[in-house]
């Protein structure tokens, strides 16, 4: 049996690994489906992550994280996880999508979130080129320049003023003529100088180069409008990637929140003995990746004084 299984090989996934392999537990084994080193790795610059003084590329950035980790005994496995859950020992049971099953003390679930995409032309083709899904991020790449951001929602609100502190002019691109955004955001945004507001239009299209984004093409009440803008901010709503909390019978194994998102506390411990979710998946994550891996290392430390109290599990 593991000691420890942790599902997503992102910052909070292998900062986990890192804390409970170091930290003497044994048999400690990360499963990531797809890129190890998770979503930063779509980043071309990161330049918040403390201790850099240069930007780095995602890729530089997560390089070392699984050796760092590996070196004091996580094992990585590249596969992808299809659910997890739980016995009547209170072990966990992880159902891989080879068919194959593997048996814990207890799991962390470091599976992130995926920011969805609104479907226009040339979207996917300037992601992480011009087209951002991270104000805090890539904001200030826009320094006294002119972005648009496109949404009508918290998160698009909410970004439009923070880039407005940054950039010289942010366009407020929103499909209808109101907001699903709370009313005292709304206010505040119709109230900044730097914000305009472009209701009931939708982008059509994103055109560059190879340098990368020049500008979109917007419809507005039957008309195109072409906005010369470098950066396009996109914040049409996020889903966490919870699947592997879903049960055979649709609930989940722990509590979420009405988003889906996971419901910690401090110690990133979910509602289920044995279960932590760290970085993107749990509710109120800052979606960073200095609190992913903050909240890693919250969960391992936690998660050795678990596995120590329950000593060995029998068999019910
Ligand atoms: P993720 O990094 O999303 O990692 C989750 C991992 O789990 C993924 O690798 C995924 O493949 C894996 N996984 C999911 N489901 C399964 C499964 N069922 N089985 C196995 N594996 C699974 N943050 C900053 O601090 N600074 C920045 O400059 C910055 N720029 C960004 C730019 C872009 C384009 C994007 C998309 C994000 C950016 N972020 C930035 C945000 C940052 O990337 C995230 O906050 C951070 O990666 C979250 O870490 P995580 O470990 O929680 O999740
Ligand atoms: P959201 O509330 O789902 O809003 C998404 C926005 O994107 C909506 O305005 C929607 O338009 C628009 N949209 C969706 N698909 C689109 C597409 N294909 N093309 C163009 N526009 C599209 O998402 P969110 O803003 O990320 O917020 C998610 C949740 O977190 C919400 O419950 C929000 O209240 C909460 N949140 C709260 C805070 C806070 O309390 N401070 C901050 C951030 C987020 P329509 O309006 O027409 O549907």
């Amino acid at each position: 049996m593991l000691d420890v299984a942790i599902v997503g090989g992102g910052p909070a996934g292998l900062t986990a690994g890192l804390y409970a392999s170091r930290g003497g537990l044994k048999e400690v084994v990360l499963f990531e489906k797809g890129m190890p080193g998770g979503a930063i790795t779509q980043s071309s610059e990161v330049e918040n992550y403390p201790g850099y003084c240069e930007p780095v590329s995602g890729m530089e950035l997560m390089e070392c994280w699984p050796k760092q980790a590996e070196r004091f005994g996580m094992r990585h496995e590249m596969k992808e996880v299809r659910r997890v859950r739980r016995e009547c020992d209170g072990s966990f049971i992880l159902e891989l999508a080879d068919g194959s099953q593997r048996r814990a003390k207890a799991v962390i679930v470091a599976t992130g979130s995926t920011p969805k995409r609104a479907g226009f032309e040339g979207e996917e083709e300037f992601l992480g080129r011009g087209i951002s899904t991270c104000a805090t991020c890539d904001g200030f790449f826009y320094k006294d320049q002119e972005v648009a951001v496109l949404g009508g929602g918290d998160t698009a609100l909410e970004e439009a003023l923070y880039l407005a502190r940054i950039a010289s002019k942010v366009y407020l691109i929103h499909r209808r003529d109101r907001f699903r955004a709370a009313p005292s955001t709304v206010e505040r945004v119709k109230k900044n100088p730097k914000i305009e507001l472009i209701l009931n239009a939708t982008v059509k299209k994103a055109y560059g180069d190879e340098r990368g984004l020049q500008g979109i093409i917007i419809e507005q009440n039957g008309k195109l409008i072409d906005l010369k803008v470098p950066g396009l901010f996109v914040f049409v709503g996020s889903q966490v990637n919870n699947e592997v909390l879903k049960q055979e019978d649709g609930t989940f194994l722990c509590e979420v929140n009405e988003r889906g998102e996971v419901v910690v506390d401090l110690k990133m411990r979910t509602s289920i003995p044995g279960l932590y979710a760290c970085g993107d998946v749990r509710a109120d994550a800052a979606k960073q990746v200095v609190c992913a891996a903050g909240d890693g290392a919250a969960a391992a430390v936690d998660l050795i004084g678990y596995i120590e109290k329950i000593g060995e599990l029998k068999p019910c």
